[in-house]
């Protein structure tokens, strides 16, 4: 129901169509109309007032010649009575000339007074007499011969057959004494004369007419030749005048005449009508040019009316064609928008607003309200205050625009916009943002935790130590910043590749994870670095179980698919507080300890302390004498001797790195090779130590084989091969006058690039030593994996074997062994001729030790090779070599 609802106001915004734009049609039409009815009533008005002026004119000019005519013919009427009187009185003797002298006759408008016998002969006249005219024809004298009346007879107009002029008859019977008629008497009227009088009344363009009560013009002023005569009886309004004595009419116009209106006044004692006429040219003329500049302006106003409404319904069409891509954006967008009016009531809406209220489906018919009463809830600040919603002006209430956000109980997070209107009520914009909070929120986790593990990160750690080293210590309580670093993981990632490696990862994280209490912290900084925060311990102590179970657990092997993979950890651990106040601290100390840890041998763990930050920095100042030792000419090389066992011929020598610090004096190998390991100098070093050894060998006479100490470090470098070959080259040497001696933990590494170069570098026909034998845990496991040339027993056995019965058996398993094997040995370290006996009986092929020469200088080696190599005593050896020997065992 409330969709429908929803529907429907969104419908009810206009859509354009015809009906949309009904009433600026209407008005513009009544706009359009209103002039012209204003113009239309007014031109009436003007008529009818130019008409009845006329009207009126007329009306009062005909009353006058009514009168005038009246007279007239009552004066004509005497005039004839008068003859007739003369005439019965006098009889035969009357003498109508000597009557007629004695006549007045004011105007000129007489044409004749004539007199007839019965028999109608024209027997006197006022004018010449032409002999012989009979009027007995005509009307004016038939009509006198009717006994029974006797009335002054008006003829129509007529051309006299005396006069010769068109003339009116007034005629009057003539009586004998006896009563018997004895002709007529007639008076003749000239029209033309008639006329003239007329025209001199100064009518203008007006018109005098006297009619017959039949509508024959008698007389007409303005003079028209042809008009007297005709007869009106076929114009409109002819019937009122045979009706009416006094009135108007409307005479239409003629070729002749233009259309006039006449008022008409029909004389009382004679069957005549006056009319008095204005031409309708005159009468309408001011009516006229009115009308005319009426027309001009109506037709002007029109024009405007019609452009301002066209651009009023184009501008109408315009807002309606945004309004509908208003429709359509609100019907289209995933927002939802409601507007909702100063009285409450909602005059925007859209159907997500509907899905983002959550609004139930049923809603009862205040379905409006409810959608009102629940978007007021969300206005921040006013929490629902009706000022908002209703009844409120501007300024008043206390709802302020703003957002805020809410959840559904579907889970959905919706961002709210509130604007209030200045005039009341408010708009309202929904928006769901859980897709973009769930984005938020993992951003968040992704920049907190490690991607891989899923542990917390350096930010995270960081953060969290933060808020440690700003809280409160009074409780007195510790915490441990703990740093951990994988051994061997380098390894794994080599040989099985980079999911393998990052399996173990997950495994060690796991692991950790198990390990620490929920309070704790633990990280991943990327690659093989963790670290743990243990925080509240009451003691520094109480760490120590953890990190052991730690180093016990990571020691653990981790199950791969096919095999077992194992790796070991170094720990080292910072005290809160007094390892550092400060996170940077804190975790410089940690790292000084987990240096430390990897320095005592990897697999233990190390809290800091101040003789350690001390070691620290002595080391970082060795690693960069050791760069510039490196850069420029510092380091040398020294020579040891080897010898055969059953000759005691020089058979060889072992090349070993001497550095001489310019204020330290002489550092140890095992300490610089480390350093040079540790911070990737080892590659530079090694090379250089070949080099020199092999240029060394290269002036010797003759040319005995040197051994040269490769770092398992350099075996991971591609370039090895190439590069001893490089050398052997530059040198002139062959493949026989040189050995690699390499360790055990060359072969603990399962790197394919490390036994492929180590493949490689026997396949050049240089034979490999497995050095310091029988100091790892699976030394005769690596003889399986590799077919080295010589096994270098370790020097611990060699000199151990005079104490220790036990180490005397492993030494001899180890020489019989190697015998069946095939393989050649070297006895290390002989010192005492005890050992050189044991080993030469025991079947050791070489030896090398003090007891027959130690490490000595390139420069000294000719003259050992010259004499003999064997020095029996070993004040024979160098001093440099005592003095190095000195420096390097404290
Ligand atoms: P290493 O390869 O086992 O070398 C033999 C070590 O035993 C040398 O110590 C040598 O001076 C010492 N030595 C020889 N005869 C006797 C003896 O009769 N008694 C005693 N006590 N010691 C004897 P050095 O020169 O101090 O070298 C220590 C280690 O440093 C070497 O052990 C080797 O692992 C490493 N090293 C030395 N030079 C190089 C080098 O150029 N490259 C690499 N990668 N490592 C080197
Ligand atoms: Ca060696
Ligand atoms: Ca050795």
């Amino acid at each position: 129901m409330i969709r429908t609802i929803g529907r429907a106001i969104a419908d009810r915004l206009p859509s354009l169509r015809t009906e949309s734009l009904l009433p600026e049609l209407a008005a513009i039409g009544c706009f359009l109309i209103l002039p012209w009815i204003g113009i239309v009533a007014a031109l009436h008005h003007e008529y009818y007032a130019a008409r009845a002026a006329a009207v009126r004119s007329t009306g009062n000019l005909a009353q006058a010649l009514e009168e005038s005519t009246r007279r007239t013919i009552g004066q004509i009427d005497y005039i004839l009575l008068s003859a007739r009187a003369f005439r019965t009185a006098k009889s035969d003797r009357f003498d109508f000339h000597d009557w007629a002298r004695n006549q007045t006759f004011a105007d000129k408008m007489t044409a004749q007074i004539s007199m007839t016998d019965p028999a109608g002969l024209v027997i006197a006249s006022t004018i010449q007499l032409v002999p012989g005219v009979n009027i007995a024809d005509r009307a004016h004298f038939q009509a006198q011969l009717d006994p029974t009346h006797d009335d002054l007879y008006i003829s129509r107009p007529v051309t006299g057959r005396v006069s010769g002029l068109q003339t009116i008859q007034f005629s009057r019977k003539l009586l004998d004494r006896d009563g018997a008629f004895a002709g007529v008497v007639v008076f003749s009227l000239g029209s033309f004369e008639l006329a003239r009088f007329y025209e001199s009344l100064g009518l203008g363009d007006g018109f005098v007419s006297i009619l017959s009560s039949d509508g024959t013009i008698l007389a007409h002023g303005p003079w028209i030749p042809g008009l007297t005569g005709t007869n009106i009886r076929d114009q409109s309004g002819f019937d009122d005048m045979l009706n009416h004595s006094i009135g108007s009419i409307a005479l239409g116009g003629t070729p002749r005449r233009a259309a006039q209106i006449a008022s008409f006044r029909r004389l009382q004692d004679y069957p005549l009508v006056v009319m008095v006429g204005f031409d309708t040219n005159t009468v309408f003329g001011s009516y006229r040019a009115l009308r005319a500049n009426a027309l001009l302006s109506g037709a002007a106003i029109t024009l405007v009316v019609g452009l301002i409404g066209l651009l009023w319904l184009r501008q109408k069409c315009r807002s309606l064609l945004s309004r509908r891509a208003l429709n359509v954006t609100l019907d289209t967008i995933s927002q939802g928008i409601l507007m909702v009016d100063a009285r409450g009531g909602i005059s925007v809406i859209n159907p997500p607003v509907l899905d983002l209220l959550a609004l139930p489906n049923e809603l009862p018919e205040a379905a409006l309200k409810y959608v009102v009463a629940r978007a007021t809830e969300l206005i921040p600040a006013a929490g629902g205050d009706p000022a908002v919603c209703g009844m409120s002006g501007p300024g008043s209430g206390s709802a302020r625009d703003g957002r805020l956000e809410t959840a559904l109980e579907n889970g959905t997070i919706i961002d709210v916009c509130t604007h209030v209107l200045p005039e009341g009520g408010f708009v309202q914009t929904y928006t769901d943002v859980t897709e973009q909070r769930m984005a938020h929120a993992q951003v968040e986790h992704l920049a907190h935790h490690d991607g891989l593990t899923g542990l917390a990160n350096r930010v995270e750690l960081r953060q969290r130590i933060s808020e440690i080293v700003g809280a409160d210590r009074s409780e007195g309580t510790f915490d441990a910043l703990i740093m951990i670093d994988l051994d061997g993981f380098k390894g794994v990632n080599d040989t099985l590749g980079h999911d393998a490696g990052d399996q173990v990862l997950i495994e060690v994280s796991r692991r950790i994870k198990s390990l620490v209490r929920a309070t704790d912290v633990a990280a991943r900084f990327g690659g093989d670095e963790f670290a743990i925060l243990a925080t509240g311990l009451r003691q520094c102590e109480d760490v120590v179980p953890l990190v052991e179970r730690i180093l016990r657990r990571l020691g653990d092997p981790v199950q791969m698919k096919s095999q077992q993979v194992r790796v070991g950890a170094s720990l080292g651990i910072a005290f809160h507080p007094q390892d550092g106040q400060d996170i940077d601290t804190l975790f410089k100390h940690a790292d000084i300890a987990l240096y430390s840890a990897k320095a005592a041998g990897r697999g233990t763990y190390r809290c800091f302390d101040q003789q350690l930050t001390l070691a620290m920095t002595e080391r970082r100042a060795l690693e960069s004498d050791l760069r510039r030792a490196l850069d420029g000419d510092a380091l040398e090389v020294y020579f040891q001797p080897k010898f055969s066992s059953k000759s005691l011929q020089i058979v060889g020598f072992e090349a070993l790195a001497r550095w001489r610090h310019p204020t330290r004096g002489w550092i140890c190998p095992g300490v610089f090779i480390r350093i040079a390991e540790d911070c990737g100098l080892i590659n530079r070093l090694g090379q250089k130590i070949l080099e020199r050894a092999c240029q060394g060998v290269a002036t010797w006479e003759p040319r005995l084989p040197v051994a040269v100490n490769v770092s398992v470090m350099q075996l991971h470098d591609d370039g090895l091969k190439d590069h001893i070959a490089a050398v052997l080259e530059q040198t002139g040497l062959q493949p026989e006058h040189l050995e690699i001696e390499v360790t055990e933990s060359v072969l603990a590494d399962d790197s394919q690039t490390v036994l492929g170069n180590l493949q490689a570098i026997k396949a050049m026909g240089i034979p490999i030593t497995l050095d310091d034998f029988g100091t790892g845990y699976s030394s005769l496991s690596y003889l399986r994996r590799f077919p080295f040339d010589k096994i270098k027993i370790d020097k611990s056995f060699v000199q151990g074997q005079t104490e220790d019965p036990g180490v005397r058996v492993i030494l001899e398993a180890i020489l019989g062994m190697c015998h069946n094997l095939g393989l050649h040995t070297v006895g290390e370290g002989v010192e005492t001729e005890g050992q050189r006996e044991m080993l030469r009986a025991g079947g050791c092929s070489e030896l090398q030790g003090y007891l027959l020469g130690r490490p000595m200088p390139g420069n000294h080696v000719q003259d050992f090779i010259r004499a003999g190599g064997y020095l029996p005593d070993i004040a024979g050896a160098p001093a440099e070599e005592r003095q190095a020997a000195q420096a390097m065992s404290l």
